[in-house]
Formats: structure tokens, sequence, C-alpha cells
């Protein structure tokens, strides 16, 4: 951070904080949004986290998550007080402010201080602050740094041990992915000195499966799943109706699109899922292809380069065939 001096100035006093992150929150939007939230208010601060839409189960148990507000739950005039009462706003896991949907013009048009904690490519130009790094693994991974920088690594308590390391171990794929530096396991390091439960936080992340859920993977490998062999790319197409006979919960399909890429061979994995009229994309990559790039010029999209994200307004079929043309118009990047 740039302002360091000022920002630290600027928490000094207490003040009325607003955190969010982007829609559907993963483990690292919410556990460095709560991990934030927990710090900032051990020192005094009166905080309130407030997420766009809903978030998965498997990661109702961090500390704090009973006072999340849930925008779109019934939450809209509360939300739109908060953020145009409060003196700093931070913005957490995402870098532009679309990814909040309404919350983002609240969010443009409060006087508060907007301070941006993010890892994605290309961030917008909204925060008076700004702790942005593309080769950092996590938001979570940022969040500590900050704690660092600010020389209050006393203040992680357990509860924010254990979010902080929760995005870190889900953003690194469980510290499989290229993001994995020496400097995540170090931190990893002082989280579990900090008391964080590596293998209690793994068990609440990948041990709460429903068994829908579960059955809803399995047909999804077994009958959902196309590989393209020419373009080394794998894809999951999901309906409505897969959906319904499985009783799909926020975040049942967390994941499944890992086990495209995990195909020998495969280069580039999808997923699309049916979700309000619209499709949801996910897209992942090994090595050179951007899928980051690919999601934004096609999907309407962004994130990372290996780790990807857009959204379709066109129908699953009409989605699917777009797809496929598109990797023939990718074919020489692809087949590399
Ligand atoms: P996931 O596939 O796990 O939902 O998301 C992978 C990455 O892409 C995450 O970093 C996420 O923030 C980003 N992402 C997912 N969906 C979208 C989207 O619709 N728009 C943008 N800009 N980023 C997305
Ligand atoms: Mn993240």
């Amino acid at each position: 951070m740039q302002n360091l001096a000022a920002f630290k100035d600027l928490i000094s006093l207490p003040k009325r904080v607003v955190i969010t992150t982007h829609v559907k929150p993963d483990a690292d939007a919410l556990g460095s949004s709560l991990g934030l939230a927990g710090f900032l208010q051990k020192s005094g601060h009166q905080v309130t986290v407030i997420t766009p839409t809903d978030y998965p189960e498997f990661l109702h148990w961090m500390d704090g998550n009973k006072d999340v507000l849930v925008y779109n739950e019934g939450n809209e005039d509360k939300s739109a007080y908060l953020v145009e009462n409060a003196d700093i706003i931070f913005c957490l896991d995402f870098s532009s402010l679309d990814r909040i949907e309404d919350l983002g013009e609240l969010v443009r048009k409060s006087e508060a201080q907007k301070v941006l904690i993010d890892h994605h490519l290309e961030p917008e130009d909204f925060a008076d602050y700004v702790l942005w790094s593309t080769e950092a693994a996590a938001a979570a991974e940022l969040v500590y740094d900050l704690i660092d920088m600010l020389g209050e690594k006393e203040k992680i308590t357990i509860g924010i041990a254990d979010a902080l390391y929760a995005g870190l171990m889900t953003d690194t794929g469980n510290f499989r992915h290229p993001s994995t530096t020496p400097k995540v396991h170090h931190i990893v390091a002082e989280l579990i000195e900090l008391g964080a439960d590596v293998s209690k936080v793994a068990n609440l992340i990948y041990d709460n499966y429903s068994l829908q859920r579960l059955k809803l993977m399995g047909f999804a490998l077994s009958e959902r799943l196309e590989v393209i062999e020419e373009y080394k790319t794998a894809f999951f197409a999901i309906s409505k109706e897969d959906q319904e006979r499985f009783n799909y919960q926020t975040g049942d399909t967390e994941g499944l699109v890992n086990y495209g890429l995990s195909i020998k061979g495969v280069n580039m994995a999808a997923f699309m899922r049916e979700s309000d009229g619209k499709i949801k994309m996910s897209f992942r990559s090994i090595g050179d292809f951007s899928v980051k790039k690919f999601a934004s010029e096609h999907f309407n999209g962004g994130g990372h380069k290996n780790a990807a994200g857009g959204v379709s307004c066109e129908s699953l079929e009409a989605t699917v065939e777009k797809f496929k043309k598109l990797l023939t118009k990718h074919s020489k990047e692809l087949k590399t």
C-alpha cells in the first residue's frame, strides 16, 4: 500500500466500517472478509460484512458468520444505510464494482474512504487505498500482509487464523497451484502457530457434503462431462433439471471444474450451469492459455490467468455451441 502512513492514521480511531466481497463468495472472499472484520473489531471499529448474495453452507462455521448481512435477502435498505454512512469501505477479493452487483453503485456513491484489497487482474480505479497484487495467492494473504504491515499480528485470534487459512488453502487449490510460494507456506506456518487448525478447516470445507451433492457430482462426471481431445479441453454443462433432480444448493458444484483439468492431456476445463435464466461459467487452465482473457473477451467475465469465470445470457445449448466454436477459434493456443 503506497499511502500506508495515511491508512494507519485513518484507522487509528474507531470508525464505522463496511467490508464487502464478490457475489457468491467463496472461502477466500468470505475468509478474508471475516478475518479482516475480526481484526478491525479487535481494534475497536464498528464493522459489518455485507455480501451481495448467499454463500455455501460449508462456510458458515467462520467466526462472525452469523452477523454477515446478505444484501439480496431482504437487507437492501439496511445495507444501503450502512454503506452510505460508513467512514471506510473495504472491497475484498474483487477488482471491479460490477462484481458486487447493485451494491457496486452504492459503494461508488458513498463518501466513505474506500480500500481495495485484491489479487485479480486489472483493478478498477475507484479506491483511495489499494493493497493489490496478482502475485498474492489469495485475498487472505493480503489481509495477513496488511495486519503484518501494521505490526499488529498479536491481534490475530484463532478464529481469524482459521478464516485466513481457509482462504489460502482453497485459493491455492490446497497448495497445488503455481501461486503457492514460499511466502504462502511461511504465512501458513505463522497462522498455525497462532492457532489455525488445518485439519479442522479442511474437514469443515471438504467433508461436509450432502449425499445429494456427491450424487450430483457423480452424475455430472458420468453423464455431463465431455472431452474434446483435439483442443485438450474438457467441459461440463449442467441444466436446471439436473440441478433440481439433485436438490442443488449454493456451492454444490464448487470444485467440479477441476475434475476436468485432472484428465491426462487436458489443459483447459470449463463448467457451465443454468442459474436464474443465465449460464454461469467457470474456466480453468494449466500453462499459458489465459482463461481470464478468454472469459473477458467472450463471456463478460474475468479472474486470473488460470482460473476465471463469466456469464452467458443465451440458452445452455447455445452457450455450449458458442463455447465449442470458440475452441476452434483459439485452436492454435489450445493445441500447444
Ligand atoms: P469460480 O470459477 O471459482 O467461480 O471463479 C474463478 C475466478 O474467476 C475467481 O477469481 C472469481 O473471482 C473470478 N470470476 C468468476 N466469475 C466471474 C465473473 O462473472 N466475472 C468476473 N470478472 N470474474 C469472475
Ligand atoms: Mn481470491
